[in-house]
């Protein structure tokens, strides 16, 4: 096996998809025995839906959910008024994604695993990882029934409790974000309207709030309470609730389907590989569920990812090209930790910061930029949409391709020109969305591709 990747979350799921459309060898193992029921990370912010455009999942994700509705305050039974969830950003020609998408996280696996299966990967289900051992050759990963799997990477993307992180001894740093209990609930019920996010707030650190989860006939509940108050994690203790914190009565609640209840932290991995092993989405860093970041970098985690195993794993790349996937995606996850934290204690608006469209990796030793006077995009940002002689560019980068825009090169996809709104220069196109490479010409582009295993 080339890769054994741990968990089949979002994280787990995306970059099994990744691999397998780069004929990569990989398996994705899970403890548990289907899918992850609720309904958690919901939102689903413009750039991922770039790359779930990439992955050849968008929309089949948008047939799963909706956009989200407004905020509806509510106030001793009566309807204060609403308030839009997200500023609003244009969207233009560059950016055709603007407005984050809403999709129960239980719906985003399914058509996440569904597309995996598709491209002959696989998940083998009722499979728990118990620790492993590498060595220069190779990872032995073990499970709970005794058995061992040998790959040549093992990827964790087993959640925030990583077992895997833990078995490296890796440490997280972290803080609380807030100490208030927090409560998430699927439940069914009526007496309220699909068109709102319905808010009840009690008080200053407490109250409720019901979001119609579109796709779903579901609400997703979210609670909010004081320090050291909880909840009973049962049908009964969420009526309990609506009753106490709503207009509704008690039996409006006709059913559970999945709850959780958590305490907003945030904690960050020291590293993001050991050997050859990686950390990868909450295995890597948690934070609070505020401004819907968490799922969102961990789909983005699973792709900076996927193209550099592929590279070096098929195409003969560097083992060192591995490097840079903690190098660009730990202080991308640092920024994120600060940016949800934010959001938690009302400091940040959900908006230009929380749709993840200005993201890139300017900083990255893959970053280069060989241009006389660089002028419009950088290296290391994200390539835009755009449209050059009649060809969309995300139809051109679409697949596990580089792509060059304004001279041709073997090896990869080429256009003869860049949008003028990229700037002057030759622009080397990452398989992940971002520019690697730009020059005045094609003058030290071979020596470039030769370093992600372009050949
Ligand atoms: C209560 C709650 C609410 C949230 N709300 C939001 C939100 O509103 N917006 C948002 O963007 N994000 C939210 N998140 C975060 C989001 O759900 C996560 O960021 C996302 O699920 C991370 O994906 P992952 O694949 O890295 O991990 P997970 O989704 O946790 O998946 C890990 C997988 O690994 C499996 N696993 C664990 N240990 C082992 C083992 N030893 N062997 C084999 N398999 C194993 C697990 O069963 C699981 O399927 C929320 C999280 C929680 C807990």
């Amino acid at each position: 096996m080339d890769v054994v990747i741990v968990g089949a979350g979002p994280t787990g799921l995306t970059l099994g998809i990744d691999l397998a459309r780069r004929g990569v060898r990989a398996l994705v193992v899970e403890r548990a025995d289907g899918l992850f029921p609720g309904s958690r990370g919901k939102g689903i912010q413009p750039r991922t839906q770039e790359v779930f455009d990439d992955l050849g999942v968008l929309a089949a994700v948008r047939a799963a959910g909706g956009p989200y509705p407004a905020r509806l305050i509510w106030k001793d039974g009566e309807r204060l008024g609403t308030q839009p969830m997200f500023e609003e950003i244009p969207a233009d020609e560059g950016t055709p994604y603007t407005e984050p998408l809403m999709v129960a996280q239980w719906r985003t696996q399914e058509v996440l695993y569904a597309r995996l299966t598709e491209l002959g990967g696989e998940v083998a289900f009722g499979r728990e990882v118990t620790g492993l051992e590498q060595d220069a050759e190779g990872v032995s990963v073990r499970f709970a029934d005794g058995t061992t799997v040998r790959a040549r990477y093992v990827v964790a993307a087993d959640g925030g409790r990583s077992v895997i992180r833990r078995a490296l001894g890796v440490g997280m740093a972290g803080e609380s974000v807030d100490p208030a209990s927090f409560l998430v609930a699927d439940v069914r019920l009526t007496g309220l309207d699909r068109d709102h996010w319905h808010m009840f707030w009690a008080s200053e650190d407490s109250g409720l709030a019901l979001c119609p989860l579109a796709g779903t006939d579901c609400f997703q509940l979210q609670g909010r309470f004081p320090e050291g108050i909880g909840t009973e994690l049962s049908l009964d203790g969420v009526r309990e609730l609506v009753a106490a914190y709503t207009h509704l009565d008690a039996d409006s609640v006709t059913e559970l389907r999945w709850i959780s209840d958590f305490r907003p932290r945030t904690g960050l991995a020291d590293r993001f590989r050991v050997g050859r092993v990686f950390l990868a989405g909450d295995a890597a860093h948690i934070h609070s569920p505020a401004g819907g970041q968490g799922l969102n970098t961990s789909v983005q985690d699973a792709y900076n990812l996927g193209w550099k195993l592929g590279a070096v794993l098929r195409d003969g790349a560097p083992e060192a090209l591995l490097d840079t996937y903690e190098e660009e995606r730990r202080p991308n996850a640092a920024d994120m930790l600060g940016l949800s934290t934010g959001v938690h204690r009302g400091e940040v608006r959900r908006g230009q910061a929380t749709v993840q469209l200005g993201l890139g990796y300017r900083e990255s030793s893959l970053s280069v930029d060989a241009r006389t006077a660089p002028a419009g995009l950088r290296a290391g940002d994200r390539a835009p949409d755009g449209t050059v002689e009649g060809t969309r560019l995300f139809d051109a980068f679409r697949g596990p391709h580089w792509t060059l825009l304004g001279a041709s090169a073997p090896g990869v996809r080429s256009l003869p020109a860049a949008p003028e709104s990229y700037g002057p220069g030759v622009f080397l196109v990452r398989p992940d969305g971002y520019v690697g490479w730009a020059g005045d010409s094609t003058d030290g582009l071979g020596a470039y591709l030769a370093r992600v295993g372009v050949r």
